[in-house]
């Protein structure tokens, strides 16, 4: 399943540049092009599913292993793993999915956001 103008289908086939920071069967992670913050991640499927909706729940073991692997590297490479009080250290991150327009998705192709949050960021998320 693949869509001709997504601009996630065409990450996948190879057709746009990415950055990709990960790779297994279903997914691949690669850096946002206009980050939230340093790191910006997005878990992508392979596949175009619309909305997580549309994603086959067989898949949800593998998508949150993507998920949990990028964050812990994204906190490693930050610093410390699990501190909850560094400074300029990745000690956390935030998933986000915005499924459906009314709640911010903008490319109809299943995206988690893996957004590093550091101590003191300012940065509000709802
Ligand atoms: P949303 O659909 O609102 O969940 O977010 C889509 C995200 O995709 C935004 O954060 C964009 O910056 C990001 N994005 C759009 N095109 C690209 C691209 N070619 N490479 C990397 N990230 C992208
Ligand atoms: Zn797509």
């Amino acid at each position: 399943m693949e869509e001709k103008d997504c601009v996630f289908c065409k990450i996948a086939r190879g057709e746009i540049p990415s950055e990709k920071t990960y790779d297994d069967d279903n997914f691949f992670g690669v850096l946002d092009i206009n980050p939230k913050a340093e790191g910006h991640t997005l878990i992508i499927s392979k596949k175009h599913y619309k909305t997580l909706l549309d994603m086959p729940v067989s898949l949800g073991s593998e998508l949150l292993d993507a998920v949990k692997h990028v964050g812990l590297k994204l906190i490693k490479d930050g610093g410390k793993a699990g501190s909850l009080s560094s400074d300029n250290e990745v000690s956390g991150f935030n998933l986000i999915i915005n499924n459906g327009e009314v709640a911010g998705q903008v490319v109809h192709h299943l995206h988690v956001h893996i957004i590093p949050r550091k101590n003191g960021d300012g940065m509000e998320i709802a």
